[in-house]
């Protein structure tokens, strides 16, 4: 595990790039739902949104702790990471399970910023949580796939060239086993618009460049398909370990930065002659909130130091996203209290942020579903679904 002194230059630069997005910026593209489209070309420009792409691609070939770094930096510097988190954290199907020629034609491209790997189409509206329903068909036809369905949620799919696509290769009720029978691909977009895809954005009550997809007839070259047809889920299963980590990464940086915000105003704003951070009962849910994020941070680094030691991380993961994201939810309506009526204000970037950070209790597992993997994974419970 790279130990923290090691990620100290990481962390200062990350800051330093941040500091030219300040709020302003990230308030008029909220009001515009508009797509932080220089902000996330400094960063791939600064090399960051490679942190995960091997040297020998043109990447930085860091650690998923420095990844986790970078993503808990940009949060809690006020900026937004949503708009472009999907590249690292799509990344480890590719590295652990592309072939050695998909690499070399994707890879140093990406970490160039030629191409863009930011969206992740797994969700559906039908199927929900429960991936192995999905509905979407890749049906082999010759050197191709012929794709057919609709995915939900697909974020940043008018942001990005490329989309890891999970779909169904086998009909259920032919597959081996419960898990089999699902592939993933990945779809050249800026091919397949207009030629069977179609992308179709969704507002929401936070600018994240979210969409559903449709893919009527959508031919994906056969080269396309990542490791073996029919064992996609595995392989999308150990990538969302890493979607987790780094998520909750993000969690810990928004908690830092409603924390930071809500104890700066309590010793600063002044009610009945003095400051309003005197009060226990103002000092102490800040209190609270540091200790609920300090407690989630250790999860997150024991989950992305077993991680990157190639071990059995579901559990950790999931504890660190849930840990991580009630801890920046709690953090979030703290923050709000704390600055009474200015917490309301948008010009406070509070608002913004409270609604930014409330999706990942959510997104991309919701609370049930991994108390329901540690009941029945951990724990030994039977499985309630
Ligand atoms: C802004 C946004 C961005 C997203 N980005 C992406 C993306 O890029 N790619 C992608 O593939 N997906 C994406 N998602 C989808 C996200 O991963 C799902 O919304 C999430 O996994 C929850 O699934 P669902 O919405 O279908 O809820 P459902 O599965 O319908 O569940 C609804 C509620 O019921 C609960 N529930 C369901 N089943 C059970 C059970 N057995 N026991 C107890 N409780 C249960 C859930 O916990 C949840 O609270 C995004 C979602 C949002 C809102």
């Amino acid at each position: 595990m790279t130990d923290a002194a090691d990620l100290a230059p990481i962390r200062e630069a990350v800051r330093a790039l941040c500091a030219d997005f300040p709020g302003e910026y990230w308030r008029r593209l909220d009001r515009e739902r508009a797509y932080p489209t220089e902000f996330v070309a400094a960063l791939t420009k600064a090399g960051f949104l490679a942190a995960l792409i091997p040297e020998q691609y043109g990447g930085s070939g860091l650690t998923m702790t420095a990844a986790a770094a970078i993503m808990e930096e940009i949060q809690a510097s006020g900026c937004n990471g949503a708009p472009c988190h999907a590249q690292m954290y799509t990344m480890g199907t590719l590295l652990r399970h592309g072939s050695a020629a998909q690499k070399e034609r994707y890879l140093p491209g990406i970490a160039r910023g030629d191409l863009r790997l930011q969206a992740f189409g797994v969700t559906e509206p039908t199927s929900g949580t429960d991936t192995l329903s999905l509905r979407t068909t890749a049906v082999r036809d010759g050197n191709h796939y012929v794709v057919n369905g609709q995915k939900i949620w697909t974020s940043r799919a008018e942001h990005s060239d490329l989309m890891l696509l999970l779909a169904r290769t086998t009909p259920r009720e032919q597959a081996k086993s419960r898990t089999a029978g699902l592939s993933v691909f990945l779809v050249d977009m800026r091919q397949a618009r207009d030629n069977g895809l179609t992308i179709r954005p969704i507002r929401t009550m936070m600018n994240h460049a979210t969409t559903e997809v449709f893919f009527e007839n959508m031919r994906v070259p056969a080269e396309n398909l990542i490791g073996n047809e029919g064992e996609g889920f595995r392989y999308i299963l150990s990538g969302m370990n890493a979607e987790r980590i780094l998520i909750a990464a993000e969690c810990i940086g928004d908690a830092k930065w409603f924390i930071d915000k809500a104890a700066s105003y309590a010793r600063d704003r002044v009610v009945f002659g003095r400051p309003i951070g005197q009060n226990q009962g103002v000092q102490f849910p800040i209190a609270r909130a540091y200790i609920g994020m300090r407690a989630a941070e250790l999860m997150v680094r024991e989950a992305a130091s077993l991680y990157e030691a190639g071990k059995d991380c579901g559990a950790e993961a999931n504890m660190a996203k849930h840990l991580a994201a009630e801890a920046s939810w709690a953090a979030a309506d703290m923050c709000v209290q704390t600055h009474g009526g200015f917490g309301f204000a948008e010009e406070f970037d509070i608002e913004r942020k409270f609604r930014e950070t409330r999706l990942y209790t959510v997104a991309p597992i919701s609370t049930n579903l991994i108390l329901s993997y540690i009941a029945e994974h951990v724990l030994g419970l039977p499985r309630s679904y």
